[in-house]
C-alpha cells in the first residue's frame, strides 16, 4: 500500500497527458470534501465542502479547504462539480466563488437548487449547468459521466472522469439501499459497464468501511416511526437533518396517516423542505402541512412539528426548546423523535438536550432506544460488491478519518487490487496517474481555514489556542508604567484579571517580583517595550504557575510614563 510520508514536499511538475489529483479535504476527516483534478493545465473541483468545528476549536463557525494551492489558477478551473448537496460537499462554494464567481457550477437539479439558495445569503448568483445520471459533459479536458447513487439526500451523483491519461471513477458519498423511498438505486450496471470500459482510478466513500455488512434500507424505519405517531399521547416533535428529504417523507406520510398536521420549525428546515416539494422530491399531500401558528387551534394529539437541531446544536430550535428558550413549550406527555445520526464528538451535546427535554416530561425517542436511523454510507459488504463490479487498477479511499480509509483500502486489496496500487494519501498529498498507475508525488498546503463571523483565515492556530486558554485559565492584563530613559518602573503596575481572580489583591505578592525583573532589566540597558512587556509576561506566569498551578493568558501593556 503506498502510504503518505512526512518528509513529502512540493511535487515536481505533472508529465505532459499526466493527471493530477489532489484532495484539499476529506483525507483523514469527516467533512469539507474537496478533490481537485489536474490535467493538460486546466482544473476540474469534485465537490466543496465545509468541516464542522469541534469543542477545541471555540468560536470557529465553519472550516473551509485551504484554496491556497489553486488561488493563482482559478481561472484554469474548467467547473466544479458537486456529487450532492449535502453541507460537507458544497458550504465551501461560496468562498471559492468568492475569487471568482464565472466558474460554473454543475450538479443535479436538488444540488443545484440548494447550492443556489446558499449563494444567494452569500450575494452571489453562479452560473450553473444542470445534469442528471447518464449525461455526458465535457468541461476542458475532462469528460463526465454521471451515475446515479443513492444516499441520505436524493439526486446524488457519481462521476466517472475520463481524460487522455485514463478514467477516473469518483463514488461521491454513497449507498446501495435495493429499496429506497424514490426507487433510485445506486446503478451497479453503469459501474460495471465503466469497469469493462476500464476504471483506472476509483475513488471510493470509507465513512463507513469499517461497518461490516449491509446498511439497512431506509423503509426499514417506517416500523418505529409509525409507532410513535400511533401511540404519542400528545405532540410529536421530530428532529432530523434538513436536507434528509427521504426521513422527513417517512414522517410526513406516519403524520398523514395518523392525522395530524404538521409544521417546519427552523430557518434551514423550512428552506429546504420548501425547495424538495417544489422540485418533487417531497411529496406533500394537500393540507397536510401548515404554518406554526395554524397548530394552535388543534389538540395535541392532532399535531407534528419538524424541526432542526438532532446534533444538540446550542442555537437550534431543540436545544432552545430543551432550555425553555423557544416558543414550543415542552411538556408532559410531548413525544421527541431524534431522527438522525449521533456524529462524534457531538455526544455531550446531544445527550444535554435528551435529558432536558426529559426533565419537562417528554419522552425522547432516539437511535439509542428505537430503530429511528439508518446510514447514508455503504458498509464494507457494499464496497466489496463495487470493487468486485468495477475491477479497477488502481484505487484511492476518500471521505474519511485515517482508520476508514485503511479499513477501505484493505476491503480494496481483498478483492484482488494489487496492495501496491492502493494509496492512502491524506489532505493536500498529490497523487499522479501517469500510464496507468498512480504513484505519490508530493504535498502541497491543505491546512485548516477556519470562518468565524465575517473573518475567513483571520483565526490561526495561535488565536484558537488563545481562546483555549482563556476559557480554562482566564486572563491578567498588567499595566506598567516605566521611564522611557531608565526602563524602570515609575509607580506599582495595574491589575486587570478576567476568569482568574475576582480579589485584585492577590497581585500584590507578584509586584515585588515584577519590580526586581525591571530593575535588572534596566541595569542592563534594556528600554525597548517589547522587551519589557515579554519579562513581565514571563515573571507573571512563573508567579501564577508556582502559586495557583495555573496558565493565564498574560496581557502585558508598558506605557511610557
Ligand atoms: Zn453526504
Amino acid at each position: 500500500m503506498a502510504h503518505t510520508r512526512p518528509e513529502l514536499s512540493a511535487p515536481p511538475p505533472l508529465p505532459k497527458g499526466g493527471l493530477r489529483i489532489v484532495a484539499l479535504g476529506g483525507l483523514g476527516e469527516i467533512g469539507r470534501n474537496m478533490t481537485v483534478f489536474e490535467h493538460r493545465g486546466k482544473l476540474l473541483v469534485v465537490d466543496c465542502g465545509v468541516l464542522f468545528p469541534e469543542e477545541h476549536q471555540p468560536g470557529v463557525d465553519v472550516i473551509l479547504p485551504d484554496f491556497s494551492w489553486i488561488e493563482d489558477r482559478l481561472g484554469d478551473i474548467a467547473a466544479i462539480v458537486l456529487t450532492h448537496g449535502h453541507e460537507d460537499h458544497i458550504g465551501g462554494v461560496p468562498y471559492l466563488l468568492r475569487g471568482r464567481p464565472d466558474i460554473p457550477v454543475v450538479g443535479s437539479r436538488l444540488t443545484l437548487a440548494l447550492i443556489t439558495a446558499k449563494l444567494k445569503e452569500h450575494r452571489i448568483r453562479p452560473r450553473t449547468l444542470e445534469v442528471a445520471e447518464g449525461r455526458r459533459k465535457t468541461f476542458g479536458p475532462f469528460d463526465c459521466e454521471f451515475v446515479a447513487v443513492n444516499h441520505s439526500i436524493p439526486d446524488g451523483l457519481a462521476v466517472a472522469i475520463r481524460t487522455s491519461a485514463g478514467m477516473v471513477l469518483h463514488t461521491g458519498d454513497f449507498k446501495m439501499d435495493q429499496f429506497p423511498l424514490d426507487d433510485r438505486i445506486t446503478d451497479l450496471r453503469a459501474f460495471a459497464r465503466l469497469g469493462e470500459e476500464g476504471v483506472d482510478l476509483f475513488l471510493v466513500d470509507s465513512t463507513n468501511s469499517e461497518v461490516p455488512g449491509f446498511t439497512t434500507s431506509e423503509r426499514e424505519l417506517t416500523p418505529a416511526i409509525e409507532t410513535v405517531f400511533r401511540t404519542a399521547p400528545r405532540r410529536v416533535i421530530v428532529s432530523s437533518f434538513a436536507s434528509h428529504v427521504h426521513r422527513i417523507q417517512q414522517v410526513l406520510d406516519a403524520a398523514q396517516q395518523h392525522g395530524r398536521k404538521v409544521a417546519f420549525v427552523g430557518r434551514s428546515m423550512v428552506r429546504n423542505m420548501g425547495i424538495a416539494s417544489d422540485l418533487g422530491y417531497l411529496n406533500v399531500p394537500p393540507g397536510l402541512v401548515v404554518d406554526m401558528k395554524d397548530l394552535e387551534g388543534l389538540p395535541a394529539h392532532k399535531v407534528a412539528l419538524v424541526c432542526t437541531g438532532s446534533q444538540g446544536e446550542p442555537m437550534a430550535a431543540l436545544s432552545r426548546m430543551a432550555n425553555r428558550d423557544h416558543p414550543i413549550r415542552i411538556g408532559e406527555g410531548d413525544t421527541i423523535l431524534l431522527a438522525s445520526s449521533l456524529i462524534p464528538g457531538n455526544e455531550n451535546a446531544i445527550y444535554r438536550v435528551i435529558n432536558g427535554l426529559t426533565r419537562w416530561g417528554a419522552n425522547v425517542v432516539h437511535k439509542g432506544n428505537a430503530k429511528v436511523h439508518v446510514s447514508g454510507h455503504a458498509s464494507a459488504g457494499e464496497l466489496v460488491y463495487c470493487y468486485n463490479i468495477v475491477r479497477p487498477r488502481n484505487v484511492m479511499p476518500v471521505h474519511g478519518e485515517w482508520r476508514h480509509l485503511r479499513a477501505n483500502a484493505d476491503l480494496a486489496i481483498r478483492t484482488g487490487v494489487d496492495p501496491k496500487r492502493v494509496v492512502i494519501a491524506e489532505d493536500g498529498v498529490v497523487v499522479d496517474l501517469v500510464d496507468g498507475l498512480t504513484t505519490i508525488t508530493g504535498k502541497v498546503r491543505a491546512g485548516y481555514v477556519y470562518v468565524d463571523g465575517m473573518n475567513v483565515g483571520g483565526v490561526t492556530e495561535a488565536s484558537l489556542k488563545d481562546r483555549r486558554t482563556l476559557a480554562q485559565e482566564g486572563t491578567v492584563t498588567v499595566v506598567a508604567l516605566v521611564d522611557a530613559d531608565t526602563g524602570k518602573l515609575t509607580e506599582p503596575p495595574d491589575f486587570l484579571a478576567r476568569g482568574f481572580s475576582h480579589d485584585t489583591a492577590v497581585f500584590d505578592a507578584v509586584v515585588p517580583l515584577i519590580e526586581t525583573a525591571l530593575a535588572k532589566a534596566a541595569r542592563e540597558g534594556i528600554t525597548d517595550h517589547h522587551q519589557l512587556e515579554q519579562i513581565i509576561v514571563r515573571t507573571v506566569s512563573k508567579w501564577a504557575f508556582k502559586t495557583y498551578r495555573r496558565n493565564p493568558l498574560i496581557i502585558p501593556v508598558v506605557i511610557d510614563a
